[in-house]
């Protein structure tokens, strides 16, 4: 598969799951769009890094995904969006009597509200290329709950009926939209996690691992950010043309049980 000449902008990329997903679809060829909310050097950086690795382009677009209108400026900076990965993401664990409203806002706006102004500003780009791909990195909480992770179940349930509306939205035109559901991939945002988790159960981090974050998956193994990359491309490719309005679950079981 080739992604010669399609421009992917991945948003929240610099690290982790973006960034996973950033390698791949350069690999496959596209001209990338790296971003986060930081515009330090080493985001500069990175971006070069990329391009020297895979012979693509890779540029870096600064870009608060928490303001609307920085989400929509990141796509119009872009100038091209063929697909557009909704990334960005943030955490915060705690019942939700004691949930700090400032965390609740922040979660609903960077994990649901930037993929609408995003997908707002993608689709007419899309449309005039004449194929689009959306792709929403939603979470096994876009599909069942966990306690004290209110306002990221919120959030992810609402990307998963955001990329289903998408999706009938488009249905007639070469555009898909889909969310992938990861369980635990071992990222930056999960290792914030464990020592958290480590103090409330009063765990070494082996034992908080095994039996606390990864209690509810099965296979007792984290996902990859290359695996969630290659299924990026695979979404991307021919063989997934009418596959649309979907979530494709990457959680070792998880939301089999
Ligand atoms: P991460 O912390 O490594 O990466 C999050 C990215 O989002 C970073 O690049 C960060 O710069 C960016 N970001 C945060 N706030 C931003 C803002 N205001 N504007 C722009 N960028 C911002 O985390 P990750 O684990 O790679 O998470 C990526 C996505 O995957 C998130 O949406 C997360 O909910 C989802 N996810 C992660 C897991 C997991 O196990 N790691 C599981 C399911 C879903």
């Amino acid at each position: 598969m080739s992604l010669n000449g399609k421009t992917a902008i991945v948003t929240g990329s610099t690290s982790g799951i973006g960034l996973g997903v950033a390698r791949e679809l350069s690999r496959a060829g596209a001209s990338l769009v790296l971003n986060s909310f930081s515009d330090r050097e080493e985001d500069h950086a990175l971006a070069a890094e990329l391009a020297q690795e895979t012979g693509n382009p890779v540029r870096y677009i600064q870009g608060d995904m928490s303001k609307g209108a920085e989400c929509r400026a990141l796509i119009e900076t872009a100038g091209a969006c063929d697909i557009l990965v909704n990334n960005a993401g943030i955490q915060h664990v705690a019942a939700i009597d004691e949930f700090p409203t400032e965390k609740w806002d922040a979660i609903i706006a960077i994990n649901m509200n930037s993929a609408f102004h995003t997908t707002a500003a993608a689709l007419p780009m899309m449309r005039k290329a004449g194929w689009g791909r959306v792709i929403y990195v939603a979470s096994a909480h876009g599909l069942t709950a966990s306690p004290y992770k209110s306002a990221y179940v919120t959030a992810k349930h609402g990307v998963v009926g955001m990329t289903k509306v998408v999706a009938l939205e488009t249905a007639q035109e070469p555009i898909t939209a889909n969310a992938i559901c990861p369980g635990y991939v071992y990222t930056p945002l999960v290792e914030a996690q464990i020592p958290d988790t480590m103090e409330k159960y009063g765990l070494s981090r082996e034992d908080a691992i095994r039996d606390v974050l990864l209690q509810r998956q099965p296979s007792k193994e984290f996902s990859t950010v290359e695996q969630i990359g290659g299924i990026a491309a695979f979404l991307c490719s021919a063989a997934a043309e009418q596959i649309t309005g979907t979530s494709i679950s990457v959680d070792g079981g998880w939301t089999a049980l």
